[in-house]
């Protein structure tokens, strides 16, 4: 079954329990100055779903076009330079803003603490995948891409902070709501674990398998970060 076939499966009432969970995300006051917006969020599948039937789907042709470029853009250079999300426009407006998935919205909610102790377990998972990279295939990421990091941020008021327990239990909600696709057959294992960059590509290359598929652009990938 094809990415595009798996989407097609999951109908629009799919949705209500996800967006019943955004809407429990505390809401704040933001300055709009978009450095949060500088990395691959991670996102659920039915996140994904939502983003592609209720975001992409919606673009205007010349978007998606300019969208399509930042994408491979990102996906091609993200071992050698630190980037902005490519779903951020020219104007610094996010292109999916409605249907934007739960770190985007979670972000400026968590208590300091909780946001330093999340921060640490991600520099772990980079540090772990910058070693299988050096192992595996003789890529070493550059020294901006091993050290990035999101700083927290102050200017960002929430009605409410998180701790710990309380963003988890969210991110269990969307692992539920995965686990009723998986056992309905519409997605496998390989899709527990992804992020917004990867998935919109493999989706918006899925129309075009002649011209170039996921695992050539992989090859190509680690062609540019070995240069
Ligand atoms: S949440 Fe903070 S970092 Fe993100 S855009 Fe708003 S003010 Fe900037
Ligand atoms: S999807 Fe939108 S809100 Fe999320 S990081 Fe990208 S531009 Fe920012």
């Amino acid at each position: 079954m094809t990415l595009i076939n798996r989407i097609q499966m999951i109908e629009q009432n799919t949705f209500a329990p996800l967006n019943r969970v955004y809407s429990s995300v505390p809401t704040g006051t933001c300055e709009g100055c978009t450095a949060c917006c500088s990395e691959s969020v991670n996102i659920s599948f039915l996140e994904f779903s939502n983003v592609v039937q209720n975001g992409l789907l919606k673009l205007e042709p010349h978007d998606r076009a300019a969208l399509t470029k930042r994408v491979l853009s990102y996906y091609l250079t993200e071992w050698i330079k630190p980037q902005k999300c490519p779903f951020l426009d020219d104007q610094k407006r996010c292109m999916i803003y409605e249907v934007r998935p739960l770190p985007c919205r979670l972000f400026g909610t968590a208590t300091r603490a909780a946001y330093e102790n999340n921060y640490r377990h991600i520099q772990v998972q980079n540090l772990k995948v910058a070693k299988w990279l050096a192992q595996n295939e003789k890529i070493m990421l550059s020294t901006a891409v091993r050290n990035k990091k999101i700083d927290f941020c102050e200017a960002f008021i929430p009605t409410e902070t998180l701790d710990e327990d309380s963003i988890q239990g969210l991110y269990d909600q969307l692992i539920n709501l995965d686990g009723q696709l998986f056992f309905k057959g519409i997605i496998d294992d390989s899709f527990m674990n992804e992020n917004l960059v990867n998935l919109t590509l493999a989706y918006l290359i899925a129309d075009h398998p002649n011209i170039i598929t996921m695992e050539q652009l992989y090859a190509l990938k680690c062609e540019i970060a070995k240069r």
